[in-house]
């Protein structure tokens, strides 16, 4: 019987997912279950020959988002139970134990992820690097720029095997307006020959737009000329593939850029976030406010800005430690975050026990009445460490952002209202009006 485990850990945005894993071996099956339980945390079903395959994928196929297929099964000794996989649709890994040339060429005749040969004791650590690039590559999208439609249906079907979503061009204009509307597109391979604009001028006007810390550009050629890979590269391109490719090259370098990107998004992620609180920082907050103010000022809207600052926060670290201390930073954080939660608004820690928040398009009033919800918010907050209890206030400036004034002087201001509400008894919210 097939096994079905109970356990649902699901992503955001994975939907009801399933992966299928098809392994005879019982001890093999039960280590390959547990990994892709703890690492990748979908539901899963699993089988150990061809015929409970058969019984687990009747016509819901849809169930299944992807498959892990041992290449030799006692009832299917040739590849058959990949093939029932592929078949019925389903985005197959196979998992080999025996693995040559011979092999590998008959595993990709087939319309597969990858393969995964059983050869070292990482070969686990293989196998779940590529399931989760599977998974992710479904929210990477790939855009193919070729005036050949078949060279492009060739590359397209293969990005599609690999779970990329993908779009396509005809033309070095086409590939232009369509990266103009869609700013998911975080990949370009590109043509060089291509008719009115080839592939050097089409890479050349993308870095215009482009950095490559946000967009990726692969080359492509069938031509013998060497240089033609030098070209792309000095018009920007990030790599190059000779045409007739090897499936898994291109495979893998493209692999690699998308793995660039996730890198350089995770650095900027770092760079702007604070690490007790996970709220952005000081920097970010100054790197996106003034885009904000005159985003909204283009609007005719004004905005406002407000200090938050927790009362009496070094008697709280005296009386309770340092430890509790950092608690109640992360619960006033996390209290401020579900009150600035889908305004729009910019929340950001900008000191030890100072947090800022900016309204975009809110006069003086509005962020006055927001302002107040969150300090109470704040104060109906108990925080608990081991013997510890206590609760916390905060104090709020606001101040709004004249027409053509900046946000340093608004800052100064919602300041100045901070120690204004300070002096007259903290756990209240003050607005300057000098
Ligand atoms: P007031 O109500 O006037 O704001 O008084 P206060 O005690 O909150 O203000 P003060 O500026 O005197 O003290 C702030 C304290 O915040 C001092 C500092 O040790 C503490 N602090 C700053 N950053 C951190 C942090 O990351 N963790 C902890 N636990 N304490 C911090
Ligand atoms: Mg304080
Ligand atoms: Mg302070």
């Amino acid at each position: 019987m097939a096994y079905r485990s109970a356990d649902r850990r699901h992503g955001p945005g994975d939907g009801d997912l399933t992966i299928l894993v098809v392994e005879d071996s019982r001890t093999y099956s039960t280590a390959l279950c547990r990994r892709l339980r703890e690492d990748i945390g979908l539901p899963l079903v699993a089988c150990r020959s061809l015929n409970e395959l058969h019984e687990a994928v009747t016509d819901d196929r849809a169930a299944f988002t992807l498959a892990v297929v041992d290449l030799n099964l006692p009832d299917a000794p040739h590849g058959e139970a990949i093939d029932f996989a592929v078949q019925r649709g389903i985005p197959t890994i196979v998992h080999t134990a025996s693995f040559d040339m011979d092999t590998r060429n008959r595993i990709m005749e087939r319309d597969v992820i990858d393969y995964v040969p059983k050869d070292s004791e990482f070969a686990l650590d293989v196998l779940m690097g590529t399931v989760a690039r599977a998974l992710a590559n479904r929210r990477t999208r790939i855009l193919i720029v070729d005036d050949v439609m078949a060279t492009r249906k060739l590359l397209a079907r293969m990005l599609k095997v690999q779970q990329y979503d993908v779009v396509e061009a005809g033309s070095g204009a086409e590939a232009l307006s369509l990266l103009e509307r869609d700013q998911d597109i975080q990949l370009v391979v590109s043509d060089y020959h291509m008719p009115k604009m080839d592939g050097y001028e089409l890479t050349r006007r993308i870095r215009r737009q482009f950095r490559s810390d946000r967009l990726r550009v692969i080359g492509i050629s069938s031509s013998n000329d060497r240089m033609v890979s030098v070209g792309f590269l000095k018009a920007g391109a990030n790599d190059f593939i000779s045409m007739p490719f090897i499936p898994e090259e291109l495979q893998c370098r493209i692999a690699s850029n998308v793995e660039t990107l996730a890198q350089i998004a995770q650095l900027h992620n770092l760079a702007s976030r604070d690490s007790l609180t996970g709220l952005y920082n000081r920097r970010h907050f100054f790197e996106q406010a003034g885009p904000l103010i005159d985003r909204a000022r283009s609007k005719k809207r004004s905005s406002a800005v407000a200090i938050i600052d927790i009362d009496d926060f070094k008697r709280l670290n005296d009386n309770h430690g340092h430890d509790f201390g950092d608690q109640a930073l992360k619960s006033v954080a996390r209290c401020l975050a579900q009150s600035a939660e889908g305004g729009g608004h910019l929340l950001a820690r900008i000191g030890g026990e100072e947090f800022a928040i900016l309204f975009p398009g809110l006069d003086a009033k509005a962020a006055m009445r927001q302002s107040d919800h969150i300090r109470l918010d704040v104060s109906h907050e108990a925080l608990e460490l081991g013997e510890h209890k206590d609760g916390v206030t905060v104090s709020i400036g606001v101040a709004e952002i004249g027409e053509n004034g900046s946000l340093d002087e608004a800052l100064t201001a919602a300041d100045r209202a901070l120690y204004a509400a300070k002096r007259n008894g903290r756990n209240q919210v003050s607005l300057d009006t000098a």
